[in-house]
């Protein structure tokens, strides 16, 4: 983590331009492309930064919100904004597309069928790509699945772990990071549902199949399988959904 010289923040022009979170995002984008901030580096403290750049506080604020949606910077509570650096795939923060959800209506069949789409193809590439370390997650990932049946929340998490590391070992970020995009949210609604889970141990099986498709590098077979997999679980999230509107007389949220 380096400290930044200040004079690489140059004052935004405000006559020539307006002051607007935009003109942050650029600015701030720029020295990104540019070189001059990189990945680790943390920005200088708000008050100075709103001042160098010449921009009011809220004004860069609503600049570093919208770069922080975008997983570009990100703010640690008590220890400043920092350009993302991660060894993982970059992640997308997933408000752009509740928001978009809510104003659009997605529909959940819709979610679910880019899901999908995705999914399968990162199963089909990480059955060619796919390293020993990945197919070893992927392995103690279902062996907790199958110590957890009676356990729908934690089983929840190894689902989600599962399916991580199935699209980090596909090798491709941009496919990685829309999976993980659009299935947080899937996970988040299945969050409030899963208790009603009925079938677990069937989804565990069908996650072994997933995992032995990718082992055996046959992509046709790890494509397929993550099909079937997805196809029950959306049925599965439906149902459990529709009975916990039933129970709670409640709205479950993307049906
Ligand atoms: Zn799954």
């Amino acid at each position: 983590m380096t400290d930044l010289n200040s004079d690489i923040f140059k004052t935004i022009d405000s006559e020539r331009s307006g002051t607007t979170s935009e003109e942050v995002v650029s600015q701030l984008r720029e020295m990104i492309h540019r070189g001059e901030l990189r990945p680790g580096d943390r920005l200088p403290p708000e008050r100075d930064l709103a001042r160098m750049i010449g921009v009011s506080r809220p004004t860069l604020r609503a600049g570093i919100r919208s770069l922080a949606a975008v997983g570009v910077l990100q703010s640690r509570q008590g220890a400043g904004t920092f350009i993302v650096k991660s060894d993982g795939p970059p992640s997308l923060d997933s408000s752009p597309l509740r928001l978009m959800a809510s104003l659009h209506g997605f529909t959940s069949a819709e979610m679910f069928e880019a899901r999908r789409s995705l999914e399968m193809s990162v199963a089909g590439l990480a059955a060619e790509r796919a390293t020993h370390d990945q197919m070893a997650t992927m392995a103690e990932e279902i062996t907790g699945m199958f110590a957890s049946l009676d356990h729908p929340e934690q089983f929840l998490v190894h689902d989600m772990h599962f399916h991580q590391t199935v699209a980090a070992a596909s090798g491709n970020r941009i496919l990685t990071s829309l999976m993980n995009m659009v299935s947080t949210i899937l996970f988040d609604v299945r969050s409030k549902t899963v208790k009603r889970a009925r079938d677990l141990k069937e989804s565990a099986e069908m996650h072994r199949h997933i995992y032995r498709a990718i082992r055996e590098r046959n992509p046709e077979e790890a494509r397929k399988a993550m099909r079937e997999h997805l196809m029950l679980a959306q049925k599965a999230q439906e149902q459990e959904a529709d009975n916990t509107a039933r129970s709670n007389g409640a709205d479950v949220p993307m049906q």
